[in-house]
């Protein structure tokens, strides 16, 4: 790669794997990760269910970990709900935001969004902030202005000193578990459009060391295409993380 960034490969496990699959996958994957020497990293974003088994076994590894979800608030009457705090006395790294199922299922919109963007990054969660279009807006022509509005919408007023404190992750819903991919050519034209804006947002040298992602059926067979690409960082990949060759072929194939 030809920019200062270091790739990283974030496996979304979404609702898959109990606390000792999970346990079992990580033990592999720490065989696999640790002998790389760090030249991309690696984390698994578990079920809540499953945190403290793969936390544990990650122990002094170099792959981290992170949540899928949590709420902006830091404790109060939310039945079923999770806070950054807790997350972070875990020892929790990241923590996924804004993903489309979460929109899409769980009625998330940008203002509940950017309240939990605003809650990460307050108690030093590293949140991997996802957006993408629907297949009609790409066939519109809306793609790219579509993604730049909910970049400005989720972090409108949030204040960020530190580029690698926020990952965002473009991940076109129609590529989503569907087995197709964007090009890479379409990856870049938004990803470079949503590096603009942060460097709009927060100035040019912390757009040049922020990472932003591509997401959306990623496989062994797809990665190397994006991995070209000096603008994108890196991949959150869904049904290929739970797969331990899969998987690890990405990671290989990244670094
Ligand atoms: P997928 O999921 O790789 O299964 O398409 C990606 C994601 O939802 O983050």
């Amino acid at each position: 790669m030809g920019n200062k960034r270091t790739p990283l490969v974030a496996g979304n496990w979404k609702m898959h794997k109990t606390p000792a699959e999970a346990g079992n996958f990580v033990k592999l994957l720490r065989e696999s990760v640790d002998q790389q020497g760090g030249s991309v990293e690696v984390i698994v974003c578990p079920p809540f269910p499953a945190l403290a088994a793969v936390a544990s076994k990650l122990a002094g590894s170099e792959i981290g970990w992170g949540a899928q979800n949590m709420h902006w608030e830091a404790k109060g009457a939310f039945t079923g709900e999770v806070s950054a705090p807790m997350l972070q006395a875990m020892g929790c790294h990241y923590v996924i935001l804004g993903h489309s199922e979460r929109r899409g299922h769980f009625g998330e919109n940008d203002e509940v969004i950017r309240k939990k963007l605003t809650a990460a990054i307050t108690c030093g969660l590293r949140p991997i902030f996802c957006l993408g279009e629907d297949l009609a807006t790409r066939e519109a022509g809306q793609a790219v202005e579509h993604c730049r509005k909910q970049l400005r919408a989720g972090l409108e007023g949030l204040e960020l000193n530190q580029p690698l404190a926020l990952v965002v992750a473009y991940e076109p819903i129609w590529a989503i578990g569907t087995g197709k991919t964007a090009t890479a050519e379409d990856a870049v034209e938004v990803i470079s459009a949503l590096r603009q804006e942060i460097a709009d947002m927060y100035g040019e040298e912390f757009a040049s060391i922020m990472r932003i992602l591509y997401g959306g059926s990623v496989s062994p067979e797809s990665i190397s295409s994006f991995m070209k690409e000096e603008m994108i960082d890196g991949v959150l990949v869904g049904g290929a993380s739970l797969d331990i060759d899969k998987f690890t072929a990405i990671i290989q194939t990244t670094a």
